[in-house]
């Protein structure tokens, strides 16, 4: 039998009372760890976050939550290299990939620790200027940020068991909040691992950050007004936590980032051996590749000037066959597998619903996997498809495949293309190529409605851009619509949602004895 991993709640360890649920290597195939969460006393836990966490960070200034934030990226640090080594077990990745969640995670916290340490020794912000309420001055509206009085609940998804935590503690924790974090169970042992470093590290106030792996059942239910409920994860998750009474009636505050079909477009005028064209194959190519395309922010839809489309799909496809899949372990390789063989049902029954609509213009899926036994390994290669009547594929709008797969779409000109953007319903980013930068800034403009981040990518910054999925912490993440409607990140601003805002009126005297900064 594996190891159980134990539940940090209620500032104890404790293991569930159930068989658990094994955690799986998805290349090859082997039983890890097993979570559970059965018999855990929830509302102990939730109470011992909120009263004990809670007051204990409240109590803190936001630059001495700072300083924490900064304890734990060192804990972090010094235990970096068991964490690729959970990454390379249990999510099947190479190298590279783990970097971008764990490294990506490790960044994401330092940088709200920098940005926490400046708003200094206080213990809340001003937001905006005070203004008059009538003619004179004697009496003025000032609204002020501060931290909820309550317990941040993360359900998380598969696909970054460690960015996925920091990424949202982060900001939680300086804000004052503290943090209970359900990993998805698939690949909860990095979450639980991380968690377990920074409790044994001390580095936290006790109840300050809790993890519960196993069934997301009962949790919901704990929730009070002043908590929080950050979800990541598919759209059909979402609408369950949306219509949770603790939602709907009790107004807990709930960010969702769902799934989406982000897009990257190549602008008219572009022709196949402009640098602009070659950007967008190089970013296409590392977008449906990395982490194996399970990033919520890869490119899904790849939409081109239709005289460009045969030249597109040769060129990626030119690219994909230079892919290695398979073991992780293997330096050789270049993609690793899939987090789990139900993954790789899932996204082949969403190809098998594409290719109604689409055609094949890369098939990786039958290259011969490295140090793989493709009956056991989750591993799949590159698939690149193609419709040539954009508008009447509606599955490729519709229909994220969360693996190595995308769609070449042709456009007829700039209104099209952008029309096409927008079919995603709304999306986390679209990336632009080209050259023209009025055309690009009006594109920009013409997509931000219907994207929560828009990557533009001219010649001058081939080398210093981020990144289409990059998901950095000075910008936003998350979109409308159909990509759940939530917002992370974008520096401080990634504090709004941990904090309530509230309008102090009185006289200038009393606004001045708040002396609290802006939160700029
Ligand atoms: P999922 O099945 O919706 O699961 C997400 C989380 O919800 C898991 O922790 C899961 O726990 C939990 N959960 C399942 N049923 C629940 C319920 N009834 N009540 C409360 N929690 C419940 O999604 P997934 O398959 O793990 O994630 C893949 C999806 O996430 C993709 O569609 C991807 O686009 C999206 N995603 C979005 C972002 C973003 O930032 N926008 C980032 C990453 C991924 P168990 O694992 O225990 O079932």
């Amino acid at each position: 039998m594996t190891e159980l991993l134990p539940n940090y709640a209620a500032g104890r360890w404790q293991h569930g009372t159930g068989p658990g649920t094994a955690l799986r290597d998805p290349v090859l195939g082997t039983a890890l760890v097993r979570v559970d969460a059965a018999g855990l006393d929830l509302a102990e836990a939730f109470a011992f976050a909120r009263d004990t966490g809670g007051a204990a960070l409240r109590a803190a200034t936001y630059r001495e939550r700072a300083a924490m934030l900064m304890a734990v990226v060192k804990v972090l640090q010094s235990h970096r290299d068991s964490y690729y080594e959970i990454a390379t077990a249990n999510a099947g990745t190479v190298k590279n990939d783990s970097a971008v969640d764990i490294d990506g995670a490790i960044f994401t916290l330092g940088q709200y620790a920098r940005w926490g340490d400046a708003l200094g020794d206080v213990r809340a912000l001003r937001d905006g200027g005070a203004v008059k309420l009538g003619k004179e001055t004697v009496f003025q509206s000032q609204h002020l940020q501060v931290p909820r009085q309550g317990v941040a609940l993360f359900i998380n998804a598969f696909n970054f068991p460690a960015w996925g935590l920091w990424e949202k503690a982060a900001p939680a924790l300086l804000s004052g909040m503290p943090v209970i974090v359900k990993p998805a169970t698939a690949t909860a042992w990095l979450t639980q691992r991380m968690v377990q470093d920074v409790v044994d590290a001390g580095v936290l106030p006790v109840g300050a950050l809790s993890v519960i792996a196993g069934s997301s059942a009962g949790l919901m239910d704990q929730l009070q007004p002043f908590d929080v409920v950050s979800f990541t994860g598919s759209a059909e998750t979402a609408g369950v936590i949306r219509g949770h009474p603790a939602v709907a009636q009790r107004s807990v505050r709930a960010n969702i980032e769902a799934d989406s079909l982000n897009s990257a477009l190549l602008l008219p005028g572009e022709a196949p051996g402009s640098e602009a064209f070659h950007l967008l194959v190089r970013e296409v190519v590392r977008e449906m590749t990395v982490k194996s395309g399970q990033k919520c922010t890869a490119i899904r839809r790849i939409l081109v000037p239709a005289e460009v489309y045969d030249a597109a799909a040769e060129a990626i496809g030119a690219k994909l066959a230079g892919i290695t899949v398979g073991n992780p372990r293997n330096d050789s390789v270049r993609m690793g597998s899939l987090v789990s063989r139900a993954q790789l049902a899932s996204a082949r029954e969403g190809l098998a619903t594409l290719l109604a609509h689409a055609t094949v213009l890369y098939d990786g899926r039958n290259q011969p996997l490295v140090d793989a036994d493709p009956a056991v390994a989750a591993c799949m290669g590159p698939v690149l498809l193609g419709a040539r009547d954009a508008d009447a594929a509606q599955p490729v709008h519709d229909v994220e495949v969360f693996g190595p797969v995308a769609t070449l779409l042709p456009y007829r000109d700039s209104a099209h293309a952008i029309a096409l953007a927008q079919r995603g319903q709304g999306s986390l980013v679209t990336s632009l190529y080209g050259n023209d930068e009025a055309a690009l800034a009006h594109t920009a403009l013409a997509v931000a409605a219907s994207h929560g981040r828009v990557h533009v990518v001219t010649p001058d910054v081939a080398q210093a851009h981020s990144g289409h999925g990059n998901v950095m912490p000075m910008s936003q993440h998350g979109g409308p619509g159909r990509a759940g409607g939530g917002a992370e990140l974008g520096g401080l601003r990634a504090l709004d949602f941990y904090h309530q805002r509230s309008a102090v009126q009185a006289s200038p005297a009393v606004l001045a004895a708040l002396g609290v900064p802006d939160l700029a």
